[in-house]
């Protein structure tokens, strides 16, 4: 860009002149050596030579038409062939009116007539040939993303919104690509890597848009947006792009996404029909089997859904729309179950949608923080409900609540706990905590820590969902926890599934070996329970026992 600046200011033109006739040849160069520095060449083959070794710092080529060897033609369409060398202008030299149309489909920027005329028309035409090919690299450079030349997103929205007006709103597709995990690309394999890879996709993109007479931009560092004309086949586009791409990148790993919105008549704009395409390539981000999607209205009513769920959480809060339900634990190491805990359990009653599951809100207000206030609602409820049983039963029945790996990293936590149980009189022991697995093997150092700090603080630690996440038993034995609790979906099948039930056995071993309990949730069966209480289990959780209930009855628990 700097360089091109600096020539529009008119430092230094090169103009190359190809004629085979010497005469002509100099006569052409004496009206313009004193504005530009001319090269001379006397033939089509040395003009290719010279034009293909300095293509970067030609500004105009003044080209005859007639010359032995190659003619003017073929070297304009070689010129034309070519993605760097095309950028140059020419100028065609010709004495016949039938010459000008072929050239000028050949990409000719203007002519010059044999013999001459006057030399300032003769060198106004050449600076404008430059002129106007300078402006357009620049246009060029300034819209276009120079790693894939691809637009910028700000004018492809532009072109696309004008495309859009001048064809009458026709029905038009959209297309979202974004390549997963692509910062890790970069750090793995170098920024040079990286570069290398969006350009091969970038070039997929460019052939793309070619066939469709689409649109397509570089939307951010890892992602594309196409706009096509609707009506092509999308899934053969889909499947060939795909397979380009996955041969373009043979021996890396990397792997892309593609969200797809398919006209549908509605006579959308192109902001809400990329963000159509945009919702169905996000909901592919934790999928690691399917690569693309299209957009559908189900996608789209359960994004408003969610999206209801999310604005309505607050006001739900404040009218005490959330209940804390308890489901009690078993400790069944003895001839009879005792009544050993219970684990709080949050419930939604929504005015409108009836009960909600938190299997359906705790993962949208994770993604958004809100878990962090709902979390503290549950505890602060939690806390007060041991101390009442207290006050109306004279047993501290210990209560555990589910802490999500957002709340690991409230510096406040510890505070916020321990007030807690200080407010209600008991000591922090009471009130068990539960982590999810994954929780640590995410971030783990950073887990470890805060863990180890609550229990420093009295805290007892369960390890929610075990054997879902990837700890390695190296980890394990490192790690500060009081209790495993086997995720559910090894339980399901226990009875019926030997592998299932040696899988149970093996993680008995390892709560043996770190010598913590092991509860076991998610029971159903008296087969079941049989079991677990055979092979050593310690605690168990579930149907068998009991739902989940409300405080009010779960009391009566306490009388039996
Ligand atoms: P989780 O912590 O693994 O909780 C166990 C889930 O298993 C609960 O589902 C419980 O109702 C269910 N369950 C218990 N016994 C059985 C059984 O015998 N059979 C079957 N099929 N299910 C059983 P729930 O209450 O729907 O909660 C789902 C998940 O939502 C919880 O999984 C937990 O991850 C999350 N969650 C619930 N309450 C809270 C909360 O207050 N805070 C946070 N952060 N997460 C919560
Ligand atoms: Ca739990
Ligand atoms: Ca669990």
């Amino acid at each position: 860009m700097q360089e091109l600046l600096e020539r529009k200011k008119g430092l230094h033109r090169k103009v190359l002149i190809v004629d085979d006739e010497f005469i002509e040849r100099e006569m052409l160069g004496a009206m313009l050596n004193d504005l530009y520095e001319i090269g001379y060449a006397g033939n089509g083959r040395e003009a290719l030579d010279m034009i293909s070794s300095e293509k970067a710092t030609l500004s105009l080529i003044i080209l005859d038409l007639h010359m032995p060897e190659l003619d003017g033609y073929s070297v304009l369409e070689a010129i034309r062939a070519d993605n760097e060398m095309r950028r140059i202008p020419v100028i065609v030299l010709t004495s016949e009116k039938e010459a000008e149309v072929k050239s000028l489909q050949l990409g000719a920027a203007d002519f010059i007539t044999k013999p001459y005329e006057m030399p300032d028309v003769v060198r106004a035409r050449v600076q404008h040939a430059i002129e106007l090919a300078e402006n357009t690299v620049i246009i060029h450079e300034t819209e276009r993303d120079e790693l894939t030349g691809l637009f910028h997103k700000e004018f492809f929205f532009e072109y696309g919104k004008r495309l859009d007006m001048q064809n009458d709103n026709m029905p038009m597709d959209a297309m979202v690509i974004d390549i997963n995990r692509f910062h890790i690309i970069n750090e793995l394999y170098g920024r040079e890597y990286g570069n290398d890879v969006l350009k091969k996709i970038g070039d997929r993109i460019h052939d793309l848009v070619k066939e469709t007479g689409g649109l397509a931009c570089r939307f951010d560092s890892n992602g594309f947006y196409i706009y096509i004309p609707h009506g092509h086949d999308l899934n053969k586009i889909i499947s060939d792009g795909l397979d380009k791409i996955n041969a373009s990148l043979v021996d890396s790993n990397i792997s892309i996404r593609m969200g797809v919105f398919e006209d549908d008549g509605n006579g959308l704009n192109m902001e809400q029909r990329f963000d159509r395409a945009r919702l169905a390539c996000n909901k592919l981000r934790h999928s690691y089997t399917t690569c693309f999607d299209f957009y559908n209205e189900e996608l789209h009513s359960k994004e408003l859904h969610e999206e209801r769920l999310i604005n309505d959480m607050e006001k739900a809060l404040a009218e005490k729309q959330f209940k804390v339900f308890y489901q009690p634990k078993y400790n069944i190491t003895g001839d009879k179950p005792v009544l050993s805990s219970a684990e709080a359990l949050i419930r939604w009653f929504h005015p409108e949608f009836g009960m909600v599951s938190p299997g359906e809100f705790i993962p949208l207000f994770e993604d958004n923080g809100l878990i962090q206030k709902l979390d503290r609602f549950v505890w602060t409820e939690a806390a007060s409900q041991i101390k009442r049983w207290n006050d109306e039963y004279g047993i501290y029945l210990p209560v555990s609540v589910n802490v999500s790996r957002v709340d690991i990293f409230n510096p406040m936590l510890g505070c916020i706990l321990t007030d807690l149980v200080n407010i209600n009189g008991f000591t922090p022991e009471k009130l068990l905590l539960e982590i999810t697995e994954s929780a640590y093997t995410d971030s783990s150092q950073e887990i470890i820590d805060t863990v180890k700090g609550l229990r420093n603080n009295g805290f007892k630690i369960e390890m929610d969902d075990f054997g879902s996440g990837y700890s390695s038993l190296n980890m394990l034995t490192s790690l500060p926890i009081d209790a495993l609790k086997l995720d559910m979906k090894f339980i399901r099948n226990i009875c019926e599934n030997k592998k299932d039930s040696r899988l149970v056995e093996i993680m008995i071993q390892i709560a043996r070996l770190l010598e913590v309990p092991v509860i076991a949730e998610g029971v159903e069966t008296k087969e079941q329970m049989e079991l677990l209480k055979s092979i050593g289990c310690d605690i168990i959780q579930g149907y068998y026992f009991s739902k989940p209930l409300p405080p009010e009855e779960f009391c009566k628990l306490f009388r039996n």
